[in-house]
């Protein structure tokens, strides 16, 4: 029976044209400005990144199948996927904890810490740190959060001479927590007041995560999870497109800032959650496959080969699904099983292996 992939490849291509051709363009910028700064082995990994990309098509669904992410922090392309991943393993732990018998609700906790200047900014992601592996084990905290998965988060002012570092949090508290333990705003500034150790009370924000109820029981929190899987560093903060000697300034204090730090991870029960599901490294890991569904190599039946050439991506290749059946069997499956996972205090802290 002939198959019309005319819907999906059109999908295809829109996807092409809005989401990666704008993330490759920046991660040329990138690239260059890399260069500049002297970082020339990185230039060249992200100059490279995602120049091939390869999908596979069903009659009426698309799916990346393969590409060569260069998982640089920075890269602008990986960000984009990464974010993706957030959504993605975040959704399933939530999705697996409302589960529990008991049950859970959610807190969408920020926490910030008075704008170090660009000079400063190094020292202001420390203490930022620093102060949350200190909440991460107080006593207040850890009697009524039984869990969480947290974000660290760098915007800037248009002038970049202030910036501001800051953490999210999504936190699992029982549903006895509303009445039993509760927690007030000013509380928590408190409370995080102690763990930054400084004499000014901080900017805290905290409020309960209403989900929208969907199939008649299951919650969707998509709106809060897209929250938290902002990108850490937006692109547009440090690529500064008529400003190179400034990008070249930021990024190179970005770069030596956040060199080998972990920017997010998960603890408690978050974490038991995500080793059950066996996800791989949320930083590190694959950027192909990012919502965790395996592709159905049985409706999959075209492959279409995508190759950045001439400042845009054009079809290299068109061709059935023989090359996937190789590859799939041969690439994802196998590293996401033996990936490791974060503990509630590994998690931060951790040397970036990058
Ligand atoms: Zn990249």
């Amino acid at each position: 029976m002939h198959t019309d992939f005319s819907t999906s490849l059109n999908s295809t291509q829109d996807e092409i044209r809005d989401k990666f051709t704008p993330k490759k363009n920046n991660s040329q910028y990138l690239s260059a400005i890399y260069a500049h700064i002297g970082e020339e082995s990185r230039s060249r990994r992200v100059f490279h990144c995602a120049d091939i990309l390869e999908f596979a098509l069903s009659e009426n669904e698309h799916k990346l199948f393969h590409a060569d992410f260069c998982k640089d922090r920075f890269c602008p392309m990986c960000q984009f996927r990464r974010s993706l991943k957030v959504f993605g393993q975040v959704s399933a732990c939530m999705d697996e904890l409302d589960k529990d018998m008991e049950g859970y609700v959610y807190l969408f906790l920020t926490l910030t810490i008075k704008n170090p200047s660009l000079d400063d900014l190094e020292q202001g992601f420390l203490d930022l740190k620093c102060a949350f592996n200190r909440l991460l084990h107080r006593k207040a905290f850890c009697d009524v959060v039984c869990g969480g998965f947290y974000s660290i988060e760098i915007t800037c002012n248009s002038s970049r001479s202030e910036f501001h570092p800051h953490i999210h949090c999504i936190l699992a508290v029982r549903k006895s927590y509303f009445h039993k333990s509760y927690i007030s705003q000013a509380k928590w500034a408190q409370i995080w007041q102690k763990c930054l150790k400084v004499d000014y009370l901080p900017v805290v924000d905290v409020r309960r995560v209403k989900g929208a109820i969907f199939d008649g029981s299951r919650v969707d929190y998509s709106r809060v999870v897209a929250e938290i899987a902002k990108y850490s560093v937006k692109d547009k903060d440090f690529l500064i497109l008529d400003d190179i000697a400034l990008s070249e300034r930021v990024l190179s204090k970005l770069v030596s800032t956040l060199n080998y730090k972990k920017m997010c991870g998960f603890f408690g029960c978050f974490a038991d959650v995500r080793k059950r599901l066996q996800l791989d490294d949320i930083e590190n890991g694959d950027l192909v496959n990012t919502d965790n569904n395996a592709i159905r190599i049985d409706v999959a039946t075209l492959v279409v080969t995508y190759r950045w050439t001439g400042g845009m991506y054009s079809v290299a290749r068109t061709g059935s699904n023989s090359a996937l059946v190789v590859t799939s069997a041969a690439e994802p499956a196998g590293r996401r099983a033996k990936s490791p996972f974060l503990t509630q205090v590994q998690s931060v802290g951790a040397p970036d292996p990058r």
